[in-house]
């Protein structure tokens, strides 16, 4: 039986992310840190045993740190507890659900305003720096105070309504009213994300 401090000990979280992410780079080193520092900073020992129902995670970028995370933590989206923002930006915030502690975690910027290509980033990808600097140098920590709503934690739809405009379900309060008229946010912004083809029979 591990201990607590073996759960969050970097070795073992690096194997877990390893697992999930199917390799080790910048990102999930990276990734990895931010987790288990942010667990640590809102008191959370056993995420994915104990503690699982008590921890909610904000990732503000769509790449390999929030693979780590998610496997660190636990959190992932089918159970509403990583959300995912897409920002760009390397940083997440941590939510201790039962004490309300909640922590901001931003990589420092040790760049300044350098431009950074794809090019450049395959040179000097900063792997090693990212395993070897103490955290003081890498990250910023900050508390903070997030308002979770209701329709965003874990458990059941809220309310499910339909959508008057293209008749399609929207769950979690994610509809908006326009005109007296009950509508999904797409219908509403009068745009998507695709362009419709032809419609296939499955
Ligand atoms: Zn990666
Ligand atoms: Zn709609």
């Amino acid at each position: 039986m591990a201990t607590t401090d073996d759960m969050l000990d970097f070795e073992t979280c690096l194997n877990a992310v390893r697992a999930f992410h199917g390799h080790c780079c910048a990102g999930s080193i990276l990734g990895t840190r931010m987790a288990i520092l942010g667990l640590h900073e809102i008191g959370i020992a056993d995420p994915k045993g104990a503690d699982r129902k008590n921890l909610l995670v904000f990732v503000e970028m769509d790449r390999c740190a929030s693979d780590a995370i998610l496997a660190v933590t636990g959190c992932h989206p089918g159970k509403r507890t990583l959300k995912i923002l897409d920002f760009g930006k390397m940083a997440a915030t941590f939510v201790n659900l039962k004490t309300g502690k909640t922590v901001r975690i931003a990589a420092k910027n040790r760049e300044g305003n350098a431009v950074r290509t794809r090019e450049d980033i395959e040179k000097s990808p900063h792997t090693e720096e990212y395993a070897m600097l103490p955290l003081e140098e890498l990250f910023e920590v900050r508390e903070v105070r997030v308002e979770l709503k209701p329709e965003d934690l874990p458990g059941r739809p809220l309310l499910v309504v339909t959508c008057e405009a293209c008749g399609e379900r929207v769950m979690d309060m994610r509809h908006v009213y326009r005109d007296g008229k009950t509508l999904c946010r797409p219908c509403a912004a009068g745009e998507n994300y695709y362009t419709p083809q032809k419609e296939v029979r499955p």
